[in-house]
């Protein structure tokens, strides 16, 4: 199928030249509302029925679809809009192109796969083959930060499969991991410095139970690795304690990010650290802490023989000239948010570099690439 390159390169440009990072990162930033009109006017001239949805006032999604026959299988090409705060970048919104590189905050963190969504509805559109089902382009908010946009829009459209076009190198993505906020808040016991009998230090106690965390976290990583995305791990990442230098700290709390891979769940991540307090419990009668998990972002993993992996799979075959790589990503992606909700989902996307990095580019030859494929696949799955 054939894509029209200046439609791809100019909406490519067009929407790295648009701030759209995500409010929630950086308070005060504008948020997907101009870009998600640039979008809706761009897949409306191409004939698609375009709606925008906002999860939260000024929070929009796009969703433009291409109408099928009917009694064919609906496929969601899904892409974010939202991007990372752009401080400490020297060209956040040029969209220069040097060497087959687009710059620009979102270009590889998706814009480029935007664009070759965009295109690859376009390539249908004017190839005039009518598929049976629908296929629907999905330029979703807050997937940066709380993934306003996909949650939302599970509940409004249905279909029966998605590619999530974050960045692969043109690698059919099959799995990546999810990840549990854990926070252990150690109870002490408040007293005058002076009066070390009446006091209990929680961040001593802090102390001991970070030395048994450390042993979990390197157990973590000596268990059998997935495939494809390693072992599980976990961080100390942030960490607090007392009130003030001649008071003995009456509470210490850290806050542990716990990395699942497939097959891990969340009750099973907080018992091993429910399982350390106890046991420093059952030592030390002055030792109390609570473990709470209060954010759960759930693993993804796709089977090969999927029929959206195969439609992938056959497509990147046809336009690459050989069979794509299965491979696996460790960052989490709304993949696994479609796949938990019973939509057959892969992840495939182009080839670039620089995703939360001060300087990001997108290599154009994939970006063009990546759009054919998705045309290919969506008239495979959907005709
Ligand atoms: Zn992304």
């Amino acid at each position: 199928m054939r894509i029209d390159r200046d439609y791809l390169l100019e909406t490519l440009a067009g929407l790295v030249r648009i701030n759209s990072v995500n409010p929630s990162l950086a308070p005060g930033a504008p948020g997907e509302k101009e870009i998600a009109g640039f979008i809706a006017a761009s897949l409306q001239s191409l004939g698609l029925k375009t709606e925008i949805f906002e999860p939260e006032p000024g929070r929009s999604s796009v969703v433009g679809t291409l109408k099928g026959s009917g009694g064919g299988r609906n496929l969601m090409l899904n892409a974010h809009c939202d991007t990372v705060d752009v401080a400490g970048m020297a060209e956040p919104f040029s969209a220069a192109i040097r060497g087959g590189k687009l710059y620009g905050r979102g270009s590889f963190d998706m814009k480029g796969s935007l664009a070759a969504s965009m295109a690859a509805a376009k390539a249908l559109v004017d190839d005039g083959v009518r598929l049976r089902g629908d296929v629907l382009v999905a330029a979703v908010a807050d997937e940066e930060y709380g993934s306003l946009g996909t949650r939302d829009l599970i509940g409004r459209v249905k279909v029966d499969g998605a590619i999530v076009t974050e960045p692969t190198a043109l690698n059919t993505c099959l799995a990546h991991k999810g990840y549990l906020w854990i926070a252990v808040e150690v109870a002490g016991r408040a007293a005058h410095g002076s009066k070390f009998e009446l006091g209990i230090d929680a961040n001593m106690k802090m102390g001991a139970f970070l030395h048994e965390l450390a042993k979990l976290e390197k157990d973590l990583r000596a268990r059998p690795p997935h495939p494809l995305v390693g072992p599980p791990s976990l961080h100390a990442a942030m960490l607090s304690g007392g009130s003030g230098l001649s008071t003995y700290a009456a509470r210490a709390t850290v806050e542990i990010e716990r990395r699942t891979i497939p097959g891990e769940t969340e009750a099973q991540a907080v018992d091993e650290i429910q399982q350390i307090v106890d046991k420093l419990a059952a030592a030390d009668r002055d030792f109390r802490a609570a473990v709470k998990a209060f954010f759960v972002r759930d693993p993804f993993e796709a089977a090969a023989d999927a029929s959206i992996v195969k439609a992938v799979d056959r497509a990147a075959s046809s336009v690459l000239g050989h069979a794509p790589a299965h491979v696996g990503d460790t960052p989490w992606m709304d993949a696994a948010l479609l796949q938990a909700a019973g939509v057959d989902t892969v992840v495939f996307g182009p080839a670039g570099a620089g995703a939360h990095a001060d300087v990001g580019w997108v290599d154009l030859e994939s970006v063009e690439k990546l759009a054919e494929i998705l045309a290919e696949a969506a008239a495979d799955y959907c005709g």
